[in-house]
């Protein structure tokens, strides 16, 4: 299967063993994940989908509306999806809370500045039980045929397996949370030591859910993001 799938299967494995029950993707574009998570829902009760571009999320985020076999045959409980236009490196009170944050082929999109921002908002502000991050590994790019310079033309940086882990474990220390490295995509015969073609980090809260009544500074806090779209199952 090509390696989008592979990266959503590796999501959807996921939710299947640890059963989160809200999930938030951020750089959702056209909502493929979502759209598959909807599917296999085990047990999500709130699906959420930020990205700043509107216009790849208006494209496709009539997909995410219920069937009507889904209206005859109510499955899994209440099922919220909600769509927003916003930016992952801006603090946004509604994100937080949540048991898991996907986050797919994004972070090479941003500035490394934009990535300290990135690592502040989604492990120190949103502090979720469990995030997900996949990045291009660069180590892999040679057995890519016809690549010059990176994966896509919008691509900031591609990070080798160790500058992935010094940033991961970097925001491990700073947010208390623990990281495991896997990836999707493999390379056959003694290529296989230049890693997968996507890395993943799996990182997992050390500490006890942050405390959901906020503080009262904290529930004034205006809402930055813009919701696009809502459907309640
Ligand atoms: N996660 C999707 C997937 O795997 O198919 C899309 C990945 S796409 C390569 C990167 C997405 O990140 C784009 O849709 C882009 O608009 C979005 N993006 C870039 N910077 C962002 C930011 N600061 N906040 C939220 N989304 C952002």
């Amino acid at each position: 299967p090509p390696l989008y799938t592979q990266r959503y299967q590796f999501i959807i494995d996921y939710v299947k063993t640890y059963r989160p029950k809200k999930v938030i993707d951020v750089g959702c574009a056209e909502c493929r994940l979502l759209k598959k998570l909807k599917f296999h829902r085990n047990g999500i009760q709130l699906l959420v989908g930020v990205d700043i571009n509107s216009v790849v999320l208006l494209k496709r985020m009539h997909t995410l509306a219920p069937l009507v076999s889904e209206y005859l045959q109510p499955s899994d409980g209440p099922l919220t999806i909600e769509l927003y236009q916003g930016s992952v490196t801006e603090r946004e009170p509604c994100t937080r809370g949540f048991d898991l944050v996907t986050c797919v082929e994004l972070i090479e999109h941003l500035e490394l500045v934009e990535v300290e921002s990135f690592s502040e908002v989604v492990f120190g502000y949103m502090a979720p039980g469990a995030v997900i991050v996949s990045t291009p590994n660069a180590e892999f790019n040679p057995l890519l045929p016809g690549l010059r310079g990176f994966r896509n033309y919008d691509h900031k940086f591609e990070w080798t397996r160790a500058e992935f882990q010094t940033w991961a474990h970097g925001v491990c220390r700073e947010y208390d949370y623990s990281v495991q490295f896997t990836g999707v995509g493999e390379a056959v015969g003694h290529w296989r030591d230049v890693g997968f073609c996507t890395q993943i980090g799996v990182f997992q809260r050390n500490f006890d859910g942050i405390n959901q009544s906020m503080s009262n500074a904290e529930s004034l806090e205006p809402s930055v993001y813009k919701l696009l779209y809502k459907v309640v199952y």
